[in-house]
């Protein structure tokens, strides 16, 4: 099925696709594609190995902390959900950006920010280790259900989306492998696509309002410290008096505080792409007015000094690098303790790093656990 919406000239046009990253000879679904290329993206990431992985993944608060907190996979969900709402209303592509939405965790590692920093550290030396680069190995190579070819072999424009953030360094280290390709813009400049603009606002959109929501349930905000919250304060002080109470009253001032977002950022971005555009150069024409903006900023400060460096929350993630870095020398050390795929190949840093970045949560707590004898994270529920 075609998307039911109208799409603008200014969105991307899956007719007039760049093609995908290997030839047609390897791909047949993938050439009789044509207007449905992006859809085929949308349903290989969702087949994807790497996206089941996302159930057990951290967002921020650990998996095995509680069922109900939000995990990589039910924040993606979240992310896919309000990107194509809103990919409607601006009447860009919405399957394309469904397709980046759902990719674009692809690449954490188990134990979310605190794993990719230690796996960093480990890579020091190798090339490093960025969660963002991995999304597009993971879906260019590291995927391995296909008989034919390596990875998802997925559309220029969805690489070009998943490629959010690039270093020069990087970017022509790519570009000398795969010249024209994806990280041509990151050298010669040029603004991301509209459909991977909008995936890359509403990924923080989502995670600010529902990591409050997870922080009031872990009890490391308390319903007292909401009217202190940028942007959420003034729905939830507005609420005063109007029945619900507790948890409610602060779903409901969330909900407000998303339909805000969402009306701004429509009104400004149309706002701007009907005025023609200087700010497409610069790659921000998806977003929000100034004034919402800098809420957005005051927000996300709020949240690094009271949730994300909580010293309950740094104590976990000091465990998660123990468990990370443990992994990734053992794994260096002896790559025969890998699977096949990743022992064989000459690169051991590499493979070891693409072998514990793939790992869950749980089974990365469970083989430390087999190796050391030892969890990290029972010392510290126990301390
Ligand atoms: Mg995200």
């Amino acid at each position: 099925m075609a998307s039911t919406m109208a799409r603008a000239g200014w969105a991307r046009d899956p007719a007039r696709s760049r093609g995908r990253r290997l030839g047609a000879q390897h791909d047949p679904e993938g050439a009789a594609a044509g207007p449905e290329q992006f859809r085929l993206d949308r349903d290989r990431i969702v087949h994807s190995t790497a996206f089941r992985r996302l159930v057990y993944k951290t967002q921020v608060f650990l998996n095995h902390e509680g069922d109900l907190f939000r995990t990589r996979l039910t924040h993606s969900i979240e992310v896919a959900q309000l990107a194509r709402t809103l990919a409607r209303s601006l009447r860009l592509d919405e399957d394309l950006v469904e397709a980046l939405a759902l990719a674009h965790d692809l690449g954490h590692t188990p134990f979310g920010h605190a794993g990719q920093e230690a796996l960093n550290a480990c890579m020091a030396g190798h090339g490093g280790f960025e969660h963002n680069l991995q999304s597009l190995r993971v879906v260019d190579v590291l995927e391995a259900t296909h008989p034919g070819f390596d990875g998802l072999n997925l559309s220029f424009e969805a690489r070009e989306g998943i490629l959010k953030h690039c270093s020069r360094r990087q970017a022509s280290l790519l570009l000398a492998q795969e010249p024209g390709g994806p990280a041509r813009r990151f050298v010669e400049g040029g603004a991301p696509s509209l459909e991977a603009q909008l995936v890359d606002v509403v990924d923080s959109m989502a995670y600010r309002l529902h990591d409050i929501d997870d922080g009031v349930r872990s009890g490391l905000i308390g319903l007292d410290d909401v009217a202190g919250i940028p942007l959420v304060g003034a729905h939830w002080l507005a609420l005063e008096g109007e029945g619900g109470e507790g948890r409610r009253r602060l779903h409901e001032a969330l909900r407000r505080t998303r339909t805000a977002l969402q009306q701004d950022l429509v009104d400004a971005t149309l706002g701007r792409l009907q005025a023609g555009e200087a700010a497409a150069a610069a790659g921000r024409t998806v977003g929000h007015s100034p004034a919402l903006l800098r809420q957005t900023e005051a927000l996300s400060r709020w949240l690094f000094a009271r949730l994300y460096r909580h010293p309950q929350v740094l104590a976990s993630n000091r465990m998660a690098e123990e468990v990370v870095r443990t992994l990734f020398a053992h794994h260096h050390a002896d790559a025969a303790t890998m699977p096949p795929e990743f022992a064989d190949r000459a690169d051991r840093a590499r493979a070891a790093a693409d072998y514990v970045s793939g790992m869950t949560d749980r089974f990365a707590r469970e083989q430390h656990l087999r190796l050391t004898g030892r969890d990290p994270f029972a010392d510290l529920a126990g301390a």
